[in-house]
Order: structure tokens, then C-alpha cells, then sequence
């Protein structure tokens, strides 16, 4: 890699990647909640085949099939990126590791920054495809990403084992499933990543098929209630809402 120019680096990683659809919204869940970014809904989930839980609630069932959407290059889908920030989501968007190591040089190239919402069942991508900033040694091992999001799933919310020492935020979905020991013990693992714990969305559909009905309440034992306890146990926690549900936005 020594010696080889950033440029070089750009013109090597053409891939492209299968997109379900890019749009401007605020980021609604977990540490960066209200920032504005671009959001690339990735095509592709592997959690049927992997018999995950979250299908069950999953928002996205729309961003399953790998054949969704339409292939696009790095740049074109940067050249629709109008914030600082771009958020990859799916899917699983690791499914398409090449094409996403390709986005995050061009990414760099142009000052933009890359967050990455994974279900952590695939391995990060590896430390020698990744590229500095132009004039800029060769980025570390832990910096492919600005802001990696790693939300493992039920039944047995595995994390691979390269993501160790690299997950910036744990998203743990409070469904029945969660129980405060796995929480405790993956928080364990991965000592420095914000943990945030989030309800499922039980409010329901309301007018435009997102805003919650007016006055409506879950339930007492909900998920919303589990996960306010659970932060309330472990005040190092943070709860996180999908405030994008509450305000109508996508
Ligand atoms: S991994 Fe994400 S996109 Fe895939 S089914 Fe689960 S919640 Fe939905």
C-alpha cells in the first residue's frame, strides 16, 4: 500500500452497490439523534436465512431482497449526499463490503463522513483495504468508518469477532427477548461503545402510515417500559427513541 496516492486508491475500488433508495432526513435513534444525514438504504438482509429475531418487527422488510433497487457507483450515490454526513443502512448493508469500501474512500475524497447501522453478523471489512484521507498516512485499523452502529439480534445476539474494540454504538432493541444479562455482557465485551437501548415501535401506524395516534399509549409492560428500566439500572446507558417515528419523518 506504501507509495500508492489516494487517487490511486479511488480508481482501484470501483464497485458498485445495489441501493434501495437515498434521502435527507435527521438521524432519529441513538447518539447522533437530530443530525441531519443523507441516508443509503442498502438492498440485502441476511437475517431470514440467518432465522434472526428481528423479523419479526423489522421496519425495512422492503430492503430484504438483494435484487431490490437499482446499482449504483460510489459517486453517484455521493453526488445525492447533501449533509456532511452519509448513514449506510439495509438491510445488512456488509453484504456489499466491496462496493462499501469503495463508497468510504470516495467518501473521504470529498470531506464527506460514512456512519455504518449493522446487524454485526458480518465481519468489518478488512483493515488493509482501507484507505486515509488525500495526504494523510494510511487510516488505522479501527477507522473505516466515522461512526460504526453494531445492533445484534435475537436469538442469540451474536456480534463476529472482528468488531471487537471497533463498535462506537451497541444498539440493543428492547422485544421480550432482551434480557438485562445479555445486555450486561455485551456491554462487557465491547467497553467502548455508547450503549443505547431502544423500544420496538408499538404505537402503531397513524395518519401517513407513521405518526402515532393521537393520545395513544402502549401498553403497561411494553418494550418502551422495559427499556426505560433497564437504562434506569445501568444509568452508564442511554435510551434511544426512534424520534423519526414520533415526528412523521422517514
Ligand atoms: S437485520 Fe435489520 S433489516 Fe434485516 S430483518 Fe433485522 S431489522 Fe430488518
Amino acid at each position: 500500500m506504501c507509495g500508492r496516492g489516494y487517487a490511486g486508491w479511488r480508481g482501484e475500488l470501483m464497485a458498485g452497490l445495489q441501493v434501495i433508495e437515498i434521502f435527507d432526513s435527521l438521524q432519529g435513534e441513538g447518539f447522533w439523534t437530530g443530525v441531519p444525514m443523507t441516508f443509503v438504504r442498502l438492498a440485502g438482509c441476511n437475517a431470514p436465512e440467518l432465522g434472526l429475531g428481528c423479523v419479526r418487527w423489522c421496519d425495512t422488510p422492503d430492503s430484504w431482497a438483494p435484487e431490490s433497487g437499482a446499482e449504483m457507483e460510489p459517486a453517484e450515490i455521493l453526488d445525492r449526499a447533501h449533509f456532511p454526513r452519509v448513514c449506510l443502512t439495509g438491510g445488512e448493508p456488509l453484504l456489499q463490503t466491496e462496493g462499501i469500501v469503495a463508497l468510504v474512500a470516495e467518501a473521504r475524497y470529498r470531506g464527506i463522513k460514512v456512519h455504518l447501522e449493522t446487524n454485526g453478523t458480518v465481519e468489518p471489512p478488512a483493515a488493509a483495504a482501507r484507505p486515509g484521507p488525500p495526504g494523510e498516512p494510511q487510516a488505522g485499523a479501527d477507522t473505516l468508518f466515522d461512526w460504526a452502529v453494531v445492533s445484534p439480534k435475537p436469538p442469540d445476539y451474536l456480534i463476529a469477532q472482528g468488531w471487537d474494540g471497533l463498535i462506537d454504538e451497541l444498539k440493543l432493541v428492547a422485544d421480550e427477548r432482551l434480557e438485562a444479562a445479555t445486555a450486561e455482557r455485551l456491554a462487557a465485551r465491547h467497553p467502548g461503545a455508547i450503549v443505547c437501548i431502544q423500544p420496538v415501535w408499538e404505537r402503531g401506524p397513524g395518519p401517513e402510515g407513521r405518526r402515532p395516534p393521537e393520545g395513544r399509549r402502549p401498553p403497561g409492560g411494553s418494550s418502551e417500559a422495559r427499556a426505560v428500566r433497564l437504562v434506569m439500572e445501568h444509568p452508564e446507558w442511554r435510551l434511544s427513541l426512534q424520534t423519526h417515528k414520533y415526528l412523521g419523518n422517514r
